[in-house]
């Protein structure tokens, strides 16, 4: 692992944190406005709400996924490699999305197929 590759990894657990954050938030928000109220009226605003939130934490867990993800590989010693492929990632890519799992070529195919 060369010097590069530690700065995506801090940038990564610093993505963690952000993202635990968010989702905490999340859970706090939701407990402020419990979800079934008696007044009919309210009732569907507060589905919408609930569907709302639910999408975001949903949102949330699915990038602190990709980001363990990411974060496992380098101890796997794999970060930076294309999981199709196997080969090298562009610096520039991961630059701009440190949790990217594909290079660019197999990016493109998944999007097409
Ligand atoms: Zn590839």
């Amino acid at each position: 692992m060369d010097r590069a590759d530690g700065s995506f990894r801090k940038r990564l657990e610093e993505e963690r944190e952000r993202l635990i954050a968010d989702m905490e938030r999340l859970v706090v928000t939701e407990q402020d406005n419990p979800g079934y109220s008696t007044h009919i009226a309210d009732d569907a605003t507060e589905v919408l709400e609930n569907t709302k939130s639910h999408a975001l934490r949903q949102n949330l867990q699915r990038l602190l996924g990709q980001v363990n993800d990411a974060l496992a590989k380098f101890d796997k010693g794999t970060y930076g490699l294309c999981e199709d492929c196997g080969s090298r990632i562009d610096r520039a890519r991961l630059k701009a999305l440190p949790s990217a799992t594909l290079c660019i070529q197999c990016q493109k195919q998944r999007e097409r197929s």
